[in-house]
């Protein structure tokens, strides 16, 4: 097992987004204090001599991989080039880049994307590469495929102590409240804000309100990632969820009445659905000791609180 001290060089790649910044929290919490982080202006990651130079220089000795590009249905479905290239191009260059310069541990972020459209639910590890993905995040979810693979096999045939975590839909500070490209809690935050304040009548919420999603508050998958460095070498990934499911009309009612919103809610059908249905079973990381402690109900409200500190600078 390789074990963490409070003095262990840890690099968070991706530290200003939603799941670094939530991570270097947690870290910071229970005591680690030797974070390093690199802003993407200071080191882009799509770049191996960039990203080879800082590990050479830096000599990080845990890695949390949780740079990527991300979005929404919508982003995701209209870049499929750059989410595949740039996704795939910080994967590769970072993990090899750690291994050839010695990092003892590294974890890997994805997402439950990576799982069949159609797979059974809930979806347990050993359904991945069982058929065809899901077409709005087709591009993602191959990234994240390869990523978790690649840390995989250097676990596998190096012996080295690289694992991944695999989370559901994910909400909470940091997140992008963009209206287009961002994921649906923060897009109907901002949406049934906007409208609350606007005094209008009803509100659009994308597709036909049927989908299921499971939703996992961020802080909740922090406290697993360190509980994973802490704790778990193995090879192979692990599903991270919060085990609960709702439908997309259930969603929009609960952050209605979280924000406040008093008008009709109406459904977009020229929006698209994504996959019916997407929950995982996270029986395996459970098992180990994690579990969820934040409920959808006070994690909204928590989110909306973040989204109200910063939505003068939105
Ligand atoms: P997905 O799990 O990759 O589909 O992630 P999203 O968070 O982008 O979308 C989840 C579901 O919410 C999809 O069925 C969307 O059509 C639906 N949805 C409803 N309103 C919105 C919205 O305003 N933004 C987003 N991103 N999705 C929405």
């Amino acid at each position: 097992m390789e074990k963490l001290n409070p003095r262990s060089k840890i690099y968070i790649a991706g530290h200003r987004g939603m799941v670094g910044s939530a991570v270097a929290r947690e870290l910071k919490a229970r005591g680690y204090q030797n974070l390093v982080s690199r802003t993407s202006q200071e080191l882009d990651l799509t770049r191996q001599e960039s990203v080879q130079e800082f590990f050479a220089n830096e000599k990080p000795q845990i890695v949390v991989l949780a740079a990527a590009k991300v979005g929404g249905i919508l982003a995701n479905s209209q870049n499929l080039t750059e989410f595949l290239y740039q996704n795939l191009m910080i994967e590769m260059n970072v993990i090899r880049a750690a291994a050839e310069a010695g990092v003892k541990k590294l974890l890997f972020l994805g997402s439950s994307c990576i799982y069949p459209k159609l797979a059974p639910q809930p979806l347990k590890e050993e359904y991945l590469l069982t058929g065809a993905l899901e077409p709005t995040n087709e591009a993602y979810a191959i990234a994240k495929i390869a990523g978790l693979k690649l840390t995989e096999y250097y676990n596998r045939e190096q012996g080295r102590a690289f694992i991944s975590a695999m989370p559901s839909n994910l909400y909470g500070p940091g997140d992008n409240y963009h209206p287009d490209h961002s994921h649906v809690i923060p897009g109907l935050i901002r949406r049934f804000h906007e409208a609350k304040l606007g005094d209008l009548p009803e509100v659009k919420v994308w597709g036909s309100g049927t989908p299921l999603r499971e939703f996992l508050y961020v802080d909740d998958l922090a406290r697993a990632c360190v509980f994973l460095l802490e704790s778990y070498d193995e090879p192979g990934f692990l599903n991270v969820g919060s085990g609960g499911e709702i439908t997309i009309r259930d969603l929009a009612s609960l952050i209605a009445k979280t924000v406040g919103f008093t008008g009709q809610i109406t459904f977009d059908s020229t929006k698209p659905d994504g996959t019916p249905r997407k929950v995982m079973d996270s029986s395996k990381i459970r098992a180990l000791g994690w579990k969820p402690q934040v409920s959808l109900e006070a994690g909204l409200s928590l989110a909306y609180q973040d989204f109200l500190g910063k939505s003068a600078s939105i």
